[in-house]
């Protein structure tokens, strides 16, 4: 065989290796540049906090910069839209949470597919919420909150980050357990809801302790409840909702990270290589603490939990949301 026949057939085979397992040069190079982490809600707010804690720390492992956008609307699907658009190259991946599972009943038009339109990465985190209202509201414990929404009904405005929320899902869940409507006012996120109720332009929020710990601890809001079966540790004076007045009133928001679909395995390696670097990071580890959450185990921090994991939340959400018969458009 002529030398230049034996080089092209060399090439040739490599390239066909290449393209089969996935652009293994991509392995030592990636990642060469800045990666976007897209965090479908506003700055400042709760999945925000713990998009940049995490960004934070894969930073550190990949030794690239992991910067935060948040591409807020739509209760998260304008940011999942965006990257079910984007390149799988791995240098945009995406941070969400529990609505990734909801979004799918919530909207009959969604331009994405929740499950089948990303890569998953791994599960991240699992936040409590708590019931809280702006600092002069009435009503001094969760008892007294449900009777007073009941008398006063759509007249107490309620503010979460539009359908699709996880503030949206629990006054969702809460006005179908008091069996009251609340006059709902929608952001691009908690983080300029709570503002607002700070300021007191609104009465009541449902949010994650990523965002309430803070003002609870200095006594800017008043805090009724908070949505897990125990006590959270960094919030030991709130009470549980489950056995002050709401039975079986539960919710933690599951958060994850994905990227879009078709990403190449080496570069997917990398990315859950990174994430489970944060997971047992101690910085991690100490920053959720502070805000009432922890890392998950490092065993739910792979594609194959968060695949299986979400799959299931899909079917659990969309039989909860037909029964209430909510939907958004
Ligand atoms: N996670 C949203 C945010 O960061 C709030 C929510 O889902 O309720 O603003």
């Amino acid at each position: 065989m002529p030398i230049q026949t034996t080089k092209r057939a060399l090439l040739c085979a490599t390239l066909a290796f290449t393209a089969l397992s996935g652009t293994p040069a991509l392995a030592q190079t990636f990642p060469d540049k800045p990666i976007t982490m897209i965090v479908p809600f506003a700055a400042g707010g709760p999945t925000d906090t713990v998009g940049r804690i995490y960004a934070q720390s894969m930073t550190a492992f990949l030794k690239q910069q992991v910067i935060v956008e948040n591409v807020g609307g739509a209760g998260g699907t304008l940011g999942a839209a965006r990257v079910a658009r984007s390149e799988p190259n791995g240098y945009t991946i995406f941070l969400h949470h529990i609505g990734q599972s909801t979004a799918p009943a919530l909207y009959r038009k969604l331009t994405y597919n929740a499950a089948d339109d990303f890569t998953p990465i791994g599960l991240v985190a699992d936040v409590p919420m708590t019931l809280v209202a702006r600092k002069d509201f009435p009503a001094k414990d969760l008892k007294e909150l449900i009777a007073y929404v009941q008398t006063h009904k759509d007249k107490v405005t309620y503010a979460n980050a539009g359908v699709g929320s996880a503030s949206h899902l629990c006054g969702m869940l809460l006005m179908s357990a008091i069996k009251a409507d609340l006059t709902t006012v929608p952001y691009k996120g908690t983080g300029p809801a709570m503002n607002d109720l700070l300021g007191g332009q609104v009465d009541f929020m449902c949010d994650q302790t990523t965002n309430t710990t803070g003002q609870i601890k200095a006594g800017k809001i008043k805090a009724y409840a908070v949505t897990t079966k125990t006590k959270v540790a960094s919030l030991p004076d709130i009470p549980v909702a489950d056995t002050n007045g709401l039975p079986g009133f539960e919710i933690a928001v599951w958060h994850a990270l994905y990227a879009p679909k078709n990403l190449p395995k080496p570069v997917a390696d990398k990315l859950v290589a990174a994430l489970q670097h944060a997971v047992k990071d101690p910085m991690v580890k100490q920053k959720l603490a502070d805000l009432g959450t922890e890392p998950v185990a490092p065993a739910r921090a792979t594609p194959a939990a968060l695949d299986q994991f979400l799959r299931s939340e899909i079917v659990k959400w969309t039989r909860i949301i037909k029964q209430a018969g909510v939907y958004a458009d």
